[in-house]
């Protein structure tokens, strides 16, 4: 039986007049019925979320506050098998992926926040002027308000958490959309919410699609105070128009380019296998997946072998299959997105080396949105494979020759999320990695973070940093009480 994703407003789940299908990426067969809400059920949705910032909302500790979302995080843990289920419907990612990273990081998300919030210190400080008056200055951190979060289709239990968690901590209540292409997770949570007993309209969830729809809806209503938003670069463009007029602060999370510099000193072994799940984790659509590969003449050819063997072991099929290491991407729409750019490397004299087919089962994984893994070589730097974010399971490998121009080459990009950098000197790995542009540069490894580290990027990959405290500081807004003491 097909499921119904509600919107969740002020406490009650919420129909709609208009209704639109969630569909599976792995045979295109409908999985939900979603309730698309209408621009009143946003106002609603706003309306309800400032009503609960004055409501009890306002009035609970922080550590209230934290030992809600630990009961939270325990009612997840206890629901964790249909929150797999739901979001392997909707994105049809392989089953240990979900069960082992999405789902538990998801969780650990709101026990993470919970924890955090009560070791914060305030500040304070004592000053004398030169003629000699005494004050006391404090801070008092406040939540910002309503906050819109926005998020995408890509890991999205995961991503809408990691700004849900921290805004709620914080104090402020929220308004919610998922991506329309992977409404389950957040369905589920508004359930959890509900029967853990947040106060009405902390929580509130509204389902729909992007643009002239809920998300342009809510970026723009003047009762949001705020938005986190984690997607597209042009996306993020959109909703800075949106808010501009409001001046109202914004967190982005955007595209990448992301670059992987593998130098004469690496373990070739190691590369390879870390370029590989680099490239075709999550069948690309990681924003910190690598896209461009850069490695020094004398390993080009052996790495590139090697990358191309990788790949062949990055099985395609469906999540639930035990030999499964990468299900499709999100849709048929990105689908006819990446075989485009594949067309264009094509036509342009690429070298496919590994992949660039749509694979052919013989079933109805036919109807789904499957590529195989491709490794591709001869394009210049600045076509358009190798400028533009594809989010796919495809990457590019370039030679070089020596390290200023390999810098320069991966800092070419109008991206700057995150690198990689391969190499066994540790003198090199110091010297390289702080000139790189990018938020994130790992050395000898992909993909490894940790929830206290600041997040984001450069250029177009956003603004503003998320994770641990840096998180606070974005949902928190710091008001200082100066007080004369003389
Ligand atoms: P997207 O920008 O198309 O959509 C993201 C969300 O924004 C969706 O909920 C969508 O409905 C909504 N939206 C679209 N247009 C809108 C508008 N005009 N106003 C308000 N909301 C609007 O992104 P996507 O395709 O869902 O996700 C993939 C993108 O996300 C990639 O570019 C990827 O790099 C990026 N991403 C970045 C990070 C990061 O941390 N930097 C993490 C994951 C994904």
């Amino acid at each position: 039986m097909n499921r119904r994703y509600l919107a969740y407003i002020d406490g009650q789940f919420r129909e709609s007049d208009q209704w639109f299908d969630d569909l599976s990426p792995v045979n295109g067969e409908l999985v939900a019925r979603v309730a698309r809400a209408s621009q009143d059920q946003v106002d609603e949705a706003v309306g309800a979320a400032r009503r609960a910032l004055s409501g009890p909302w306002g009035s609970l500790s922080p550590a209230q506050r934290a030992a809600l979302l630990h009961k939270l995080a325990d009612r997840m843990a206890e629901r964790e098998a249909e929150f797999v289920a739901a979001e392997i419907a909707d994105t049809g990612k392989s089953m240990p992926q979900v069960r082992t990273i999405d789902i538990p990081r998801g969780t650990a998300n709101f026990r993470f926040f919970a924890d955090l919030i009560k070791n914060v210190p305030s500040e304070a400080w004592h000053t004398t002027t030169p003629t000699g008056q005494k004050a006391l200055h404090y801070t008092v951190d406040k939540p910002l308000g309503v906050v819109a979060v926005i998020a995408p289709w890509n890991l999205p239990l995961l991503l809408a958490t990691w700004k849900i968690a921290p805004a709620l901590i914080c104090g402020n209540t929220v308004v919610v959309k998922p991506s329309e292409e992977t409404p389950g997770s957040m369905a589920l949570l508004a359930e959890c919410i509900d029967e853990v007993g947040f106060p009405p309209g902390v929580f509130n969830l509204v389902h729909g699609f992007g643009p002239d729809c809920v998300g342009q809806w809510l970026t723009e209503h003047p009762g949001v105070d705020a938005v986190t938003f984690t997607g597209e670069s042009k996306t993020g463009g959109a909703i800075m128009k949106a808010v501009a007029d409001g001046v109202k602060p914004v967190s982005f999370e955007l595209g990448g380019k992301n670059a992987a510099v593998v130098f004469e000193d690496a373990d070739l072994d190691k590369a390879i296998a870390g370029v590989a799940r680099a490239a075709f984790t999550n069948c690309g659509q990681v924003c910190l997946c690598t896209e461009r590969v850069y490695v020094h003449r004398s390993l080009y050819e052996r790495f590139v072998a090697g990358l191309a063997e990788a790949a062949k072991g990055y099985v395609v099929g469906r999540p639930e299959d035990t030999d499964t290491v990468m299900g499709p991407l999100i849709s048929r729409q990105h689908r006819d997105k990446v075989l485009g750019y594949l067309e264009r490397a094509r036509a342009d004299g690429a070298t496919f080396v590994t992949g660039g087919e749509v694979p052919q089962f013989g079933d109805d994984r036919d109807q789904g949105a499957f590529v195989l893994p491709t490794v591709i070589t001869g394009l210049a730097d600045d076509h358009p494979v190798n400028r533009e974010e594809i989010f796919g399971p495809l990457c590019h490998v370039a030679p070089f020759d020596d390290e200023a121009e390999v810098i320069a080459r991966a800092n070419d990009s109008d991206y700057g999320l995150a690198a990689a950098i391969w190499t066994e000197s540790l003198t090199r790995a110091h010297r390289v990695a702080p000139r790189i542009e990018a938020g994130l540069v790992w050395v000898n490894t992909w993909y490894l973070r940790d929830l206290n580290t600041p997040f984001g990027g450069v250029k177009l990959s956003g603004i503003g940093r998320e994770g641990g405290l840096h998180s606070l500081g974005f949902y928190r807004e710091p008001s200082t009480v100066c007080i004369a003491l003389d």
